[in-house]
């Protein structure tokens, strides 16, 4: 089946035309600066050369057109016309408790995701504008939605549950939800895969680490614990999220500093992490650079980070009463073979042995398992590919209809 992937923030569109009997993108690209001047599509057909158009797009609606122009225009395109897309998967952010699976997205379901906007006021209203825009112009063609939390509604209500008043999970929908769910879920299928045993005898640590990072507890294939909250600012200290700190912080900063909870929202979000421990930046490979030339907060910045991830590691260890398998993913837990050395240094206790002399050269961009053969415990680097999941996602769910 030809699924097209769609991603939309507010004002951008990430998108990605994929084969699904193949496992192959067929086209991607980006909408920016929707709804501003000088909107610009970027299109990459496999196999022919790119190409970008600046062109305003007023709105989401106009943005999908120029995308579907593109896919079939008659010499750059790849596909000869739009009815060739069997079906649309869309990312959502939050599923709140009322979607643990993708669904078909009729305007009822629709609806419900619209009552769940306060639980992801700057990415649900995006995502919606993007499923709209894309059922006025392909009415005939299915939708189907895939959320970033839904992979963790299987965690047990210990694991979700805050010590707050009940009624702030009654009343105002306050829990656990977690997300990357879709990357999480991803690299567990292929790590049960690839440990060869069946789903329901293995525990597995997935770490997704990247600009923003989470780690997620696998038992028997299903979440029962992630390190994301009701927001993605708890858990890991990230590229410029505080990730877990002492709540009483916020409040006690705010009289200090003299701002508002809206400045501190920002401040946690925007300027803490990697970014607020260095000064430098959130970028960890700007971060390992400066480190390298001296800059002491730079190391600190990834001295915290490998730390959390290793505590993260710690206790997911204990809730699933031991681990087969430690899963790395995403811009850093791929790509930094520095930051896996550090994280991983230390876990023997936990029947590791990794072969830290293959990961310092370890190949980038395939799956790889860098503990040594006599291992009792797998430690491998999956490429996370989110959009190939909702493609398989919207595929499993169209040929059921
Ligand atoms: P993501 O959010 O998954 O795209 O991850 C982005 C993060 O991955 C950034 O902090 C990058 O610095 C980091 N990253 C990407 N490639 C590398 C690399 N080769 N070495 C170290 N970090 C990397």
């Amino acid at each position: 089946m030809k699924i097209l992937v769609i991603n939309a923030g507010s004002s951008s569109l990430k998108y990605q035309l994929i084969d699904t009997a193949e496992n192959k993108v067929i086209a991607k690209g980006l909408c920016e600066r929707i709804g501003i001047e000088n909107s610009k599509l970027t299109y990459k057909p496999a196999g022919k050369d790119a190409y970008e158009l600046v062109q305003n797009m007023k709105d989401h609606t106009e943005a999908i057109k120029l995308v579907l122009d593109a896919l079939v225009d008659p010499q750059r395109g790849v596909i000869s016309s739009m009815a060739e897309i069997d079906a649309v998967g869309h990312r959502i952010v939050h599923g709140g408790e009322k979607f643990a699976e993708s669904v078909l997205l009729t305007d009822e379901v629709l609806e419900t995701i619209e009552s769940l906007n306060d639980l992801a006021p700057l990415h649900n209203p995006a995502n919606l504008m993007g499923i709209r825009a894309c059922k006025a112009i392909m009415p005939n063609t299915p939708m189907v939605g895939v959320f970033d939390t839904a992979f963790h509604q299987t965690m047990p209500p210990e694991a979700f549950i805050y010590a707050l008043p009940y009624e702030a999970y009654t009343e105002h929908m306050v829990r656990r939800y977690g997300f990357h769910g879709t990357s999480h879920k991803y690299v567990t299928l292929r790590a049960i895969e690839m440990l060869g045993k069946p789903a329901e005898e293995t525990r597995i640590i997935t770490c997704h680490l990247g600009n923003g990072s989470s780690v997620s507890a696998i038992k028997g294939g299903k979440c029962i614990d992630t390190s994301m909250g009701l927001t993605p600012l708890e858990g890991l200290p990230m590229g410029t999220r505080s990730g877990d700190i002492d709540p009483a912080i916020v409040g006690y900063l705010a009289r200090r500093m003299g701002v508002s909870i809206k400045e501190m929202d920002s401040y946690m979000n925007k300027k803490s992490g990697m970014l607020g421990i260095s000064g430098v930046s959130s970028d960890f490979r700007d971060l390992s650079a400066a480190a390298a030339e001296g800059n002491e907060r730079a190391e600190l910045a990834l001295k915290v980070f490998a730390y959390h991830v290793k505590k993260y590691i710690g206790a997911y260890a204990a809730v699933l009463d031991g681990v087969d398998a430690i899963v790395f993913t995403a811009g850093v837990g791929e790509n930094d073979r520095g930051m896996r050395e550090r994280i991983l240094t230390g876990l023997d206790y936990l029947g590791l042995d990794v072969d830290f002399e293959y990961n310092r050269n370890a190949p980038r961009g395939e799956e790889i398992d860098i503990a040594k053969p006599e291992s009792r415990v797998r430690v491998f680097v999956i490429p996370t590919d989110e959009e190939l999941m909702i493609a398989r996602d919207a595929e499993r769910i169209v040929k059921a209809l």
